[in-house]
């Protein structure tokens, strides 16, 4: 038996258990709109009568070169003669003709990708029965054009523009500004030459046969899949290419049949913000793709309610019933054809990270979905975006004083963008990618052959299209921050400029966006990150917490992250850089003179200096983490960090040497031999501390035990801060964290002298404190001897950054620039492992530490600090490790507890 290639909409229960009763496994067969028209069936909702081509017979079809597999037109005349039974019309039949619309559909919805024929089954003959039953030549005759015309550029590759031009010079002719003012005469003369350019371009003429052009049609949308198009925004969107697309034959049914029809698109909630809202387009008296495509001015949607309140209640209620069913935000298609409503499609809306989160958490208090689904709804990287740069209200206000306010449009995708217009995605692209530059894409309105620019771009900006405009979805889909439909905006391609308000704006000139709000503004505004304040991604995280192992702290060096950091949700400091705190300008000097000077006396002096700082630093510190943990750790990179560079100061005594020759007088030659010595003495240490491998040379514990007084300096510090901010109420939990400890006796010494300084300290001060001594895992070998190593710490964290580097033997300074980069793209390496943890061998080493470590000490606290901290796939990695925390960036803070959640969430799922 051959297989079966053609499903009804109503025969989704076959195709269901064909594959196996998984609705996923369903959309890869029907395609999601395929998939999607037949459940809508299933339910009872008025979908006009068809059948879906599977994914399956669109595979086959390319394999063999672009031949039909057998049997798959014969369902599909099957299917159709079945439909003419559910329709009461006869496909091709002069008498009462049943017309198709030929729609793409693949598993994953690919905007504007595959273009959809509408009205099949026009032909001279159909057209005068049409007309007859219709009472409406001009209707008539303008489907039958739009027939040709989509047919034309869908079926044949016909450019569009000849046919635009051809109504053009009708309109002009008729002195008309509308196609609206068209009359049937016109629209068949219209047809006319439309036929004529068709056959201009084919040396065929137009297929009067509907089978034929049935046939064509279907053909046409399997080789669509492997059209160029197609293939970049799979590329972009990350969609495997051995999809195939679906082909779904349905019923037409007319929006354009008079003011008591009408046709629309609309999201069950709104898109951007999430509210719970219808939002939407419609038309009356229109077809489909003139909402889509922007050429007329749409209404909202909830028009309808005036305009036609029956058809917009059974409307309302039918959003009602499919967020039901998908317990999701949907974008639907719809058509009332003479008051009768006709839904066309439905899916799960796209929307931006704001709207997603708000959706999530709206739709638990609506019982339709649970708190674990809306965290798991979510991704990390949606949270990411909304904690992405806004511009600073001052910076904006300035800006509209000004004048530099330029217009105002659609705001459909949040978030700030500022860059140079660049006209083109080629252009926009070339100046992202090869030339660094920002650029902001300004188009009419954007194609899907412009994706490659969009995603180039800081931001897009269009002078059309509405809130489904393709612009509007890339963008919101991408996370690109974007601004449509700003009428203001006249755009000259030809030369390469706009005008708005006239002011003229020139190719490469810098304009913000401000995607949020829909303002478009001349100049580069100042960007800020904002606050966590929104009330619904407080509570999603709130819900994520509720699911978390994992802890989530933060990386930072000052009082103002920290402050950040616990505003974010942070449960502790898991990494404080004392290095940052040195190289501030008033005590750089302090620790240049230390570092310079051979004299003890001399370098207790630098550091007493020091030491009132380092306090200040830590005792912020305390303060904003009140109650919580806070892990400091003592000096970690080499020395000659902290001094002018070698090449610098050679240049710097080459001047002051050519100066000296030319010196003027007595006073400015002494002035310069000092000068010269100073910088020879400079010179010279720095040629001492020179090494040839840096990273692994004298740094971290190396350095607190080659130069004692200086970690002892910080560990002094940080127990006065404590001391002192436990004296004012605070609780403060310090533990010091010693780096790059390779051998448990490099711990073991450095340990004792600094827990001897801490000692003496709270002996000094009286105070008690509860404070622990620990050490980084960031060298295999500590990772290996990690028994050893906890009989001598009372915390572990893992430097993922230095463990990376270590295990792999690559420099990562160097190598992001070179061969690793090549690396990733060739497919040598799955990911970036500065980026995403070594599942294969770093993470067994960590595996190994933590083992062996809670071996030892059981209960052992164990973190991260690295980079990787804050990134969801390592922080998966973490949990399955059995990690106390991970630690990031205080910005990544609220995307850590959400990935930590869903981490824990998928254990759960795959437990149980
Ligand atoms: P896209 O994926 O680009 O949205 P669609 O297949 O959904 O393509 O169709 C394009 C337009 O044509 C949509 O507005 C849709 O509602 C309309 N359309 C498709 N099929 C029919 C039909 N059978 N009757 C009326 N309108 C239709
Ligand atoms: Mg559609
Ligand atoms: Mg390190």
């Amino acid at each position: 038996m051959t297989r079966k290639w053609v499903y009804l909409f109503d025969e989704l229960d076959q195709a269901s258990s064909y594959v196996g009763g998984k609705w996923d496994n369903v959309r890869g067969l029907l395609g999601g709109k395929g998939a999607n028209l037949a459940e809508m069936t299933r339910i009872g909702l008025p979908v006009p009568p068809g059948f879906t081509v599977t994914t399956e017979a669109c595979n086959a079809y390319l394999d063999a070169g672009m031949a039909f597999p057998e049997d798959m037109w014969q369902q599909e005349l099957a299917a159709l003669a079945e439909v003419e039974k559910k329709t009461g019309k006869k496909f091709g039949d002069p008498g009462n003709p049943l017309l198709v619309s030929c729609r793409s559909g693949a598993k994953f919805s690919m905007p504007g990708m595959m273009d959809t024929v509408l009205n099949i089954g026009l032909n001279e003959e159909t057209v005068q029965s049409m007309i007859k039953s219709t009472g409406d030549a001009r209707f008539v005759y303008d489907s039958y054009r739009r027939l040709i015309q989509m047919f034309g550029s869908v079926v044949m590759g016909v450019p569009d523009e000849p046919f635009e031009e051809v109504i053009t010079e009708v309109r002009k002719k008729r002195r008309v500004k509308s196609d609206a003012e068209l009359t049937a005469e016109d629209w068949m003369s219209i047809g006319e030459r439309f036929r004529d350019i068709f056959r201009r371009y084919n040396r065929i003429d137009f297929p009067t046969d509907p089978l034929e052009q049935l046939r064509l049609a279907t053909e046409a949308v399997f080789k669509s899949w492997n059209g160029k198009r197609a293939i970049d925004y799979r590329n972009a969107a990350k969609i495997a290419h051995d999809l195939g697309t679906a082909v779904n034959i349905q019923t037409m049914v007319f929006g354009n049949m008079g003011n008591d029809s009408a046709t629309g698109v609309a999201m069950t909630r709104n898109a951007t913000t999430g509210e719970k809202r219808i939002e939407g387009d419609y038309l009356i008296n229109a077809q489909g793709e003139d909402v889509v495509a922007g050429i007329r001015a749409t209404d909202p949607v909830e028009k309808m309610a005036q305009t036609m309140p029956a058809s917009w209640e059974q409307f309302v209620e039918i959003t009602r019933i499919l967020e039901k069913h998908y317990r999701n935000m949907q974008d639907v298609e719809f058509t009332v054809e003479r008051g009768k409503l006709w839904m066309l499609q439905t899916r799960d809306g796209k929307r931006t990270a704001q709207a997603s989160v708000r959706i999530a958490v709206e739709m638990v208090d609506e019982g339709l979905i649970s708190s674990e689904e809306a965290v798991m709804r979510v991704t990390p990287e949606q949270v990411d975006f909304f904690l992405h740069p806004q511009f600073n209200p001052h910076s904006k206000k300035a800006a509209g004083a000004e004048g530099r306010l330029l217009a105002s449009g659609l705001n459909v995708s949040p978030g700030a963008a500022v860059g140079m217009v660049a006209f083109d995605a080629d252009l926009a692209e070339a100046w992202a990618k090869k030339e660094g530059k920002k650029v902001v894409m300004v188009r009419p309105e954007t194609k899907p052959d412009d994706v490659h620019g969009m995603l180039a771009a800081e931001g897009i900006l269009t002078s059309r299209g509405g809130r489904t405009s393709h612009a509007a979805l890339v963008a919101r889909q991408f996370g690109k921050p974007a601004v449509v439909g700003v009428a203001a905006l006249e755009i000259d391609m030809s030369q390469r400029l706009m005008i708005v308000k006239e002011q003229v704006i020139e190719e490469g000139d810098w304009i913000s966006i401000d995607g949020s709000t829909g303002e478009v503004f001349l100049g580069r505004l100042d960007t800020m990150v904002p606050d966590i304040s929104d009330p619904w991604l407080k509570r999603l995280l709130v819900m994520a917490d509720s699911f978390r192992r994992l802890g989530v702290w933060a990386n930072a060096d000052y009082p103002d992250d920290a402050k950040r950091a616990r505003e974010y949700g942070a449960g502790g400091i898991g990494l404080c850089r004392t290095e940052h705190m040195f190289f501030q300008s008033e005590r750089l000097s302090f620790v240049q003179k230390m570092i310079m000077t051979n004299q003890p006396t001399e370098r207790r002096e630098a550091l007493d200096a020091l030491l009132p700082f380092q306090r200040e630093d830590f005792i912020g510190l305390f303060r904003a983490m009140h109650g919580l943990p806070v892990i400091i750790r003592l000096i970690d990179p080499p020395l000659h960090e902290f001094l002018p560079n070698y090449e610098s100061l050679m240049t710097g005594l080459a001047d002051n040497k050519i100066r000296l020759l030319r010196a003027a007088n007595l006073h400015e030659i002494d002035e310069l031999l000092r000068k010269i010595e100073d910088d020879e003495h400079v010179l010279g240490r720095v040629q001492d501390l020179h090494e040839a491998n840096p990273m692994l040379g004298l740094r971290g514990v190396r350095l607190g035990i080659m130069m004692p007084d200086l970690t002892q300096m910080q560990v002094r510090a940080i127990f006065e801060a404590a001391c002192q901010c436990t004296k004012e109420g605070i609780d403060v939990h310090p533990e010091v964290m010693i780096p790059l400890t390779s051998h448990v006796n490099e711990l073991k010494v450095q340990r004792e002298a600094l827990e001897e300084v801490a000692r003496q300290v709270l002996e000094e001060q009286g105070v008690v404190i509860d404070y622990k001594f620990g050490t980084m895992i960031e060298i295999p070998r500590a990772a290996l001897t990690a028994d050893e190593i906890a009989g001598h710490a009372q915390f572990f964290s893992f430097g993922t950054n230095d463990l990376t580097q270590t295990t792999f033997g690559i420099s990562r300074d160097d190598a992001e620039k070179g061969f690793l980069i090549d690396y990733i793209q060739s497919g040598i390496l799955p990911d970036n492992p500065f980026e995403t943890i070594d599942r294969n061998g770093v993470a067994q080493l960590m595996a190994i530490g933590v083992e062996r470590g809670r071996k030892t000490r059981p209960g052992l606290e164990v973190g991260i600090c690295g980079e990787h901290g804050g990134d969801p796939k390592s922080i998966a990695i973490c949990h399955e490790l059995g990690l106390n925390y991970v630690s990031c960036s205080p910005f990544r803070v609220p995307i850590a507890r959400l990935a930590a959640a869903q981490a824990a969430l998928r254990e759960r799922m795959t437990d149980g």
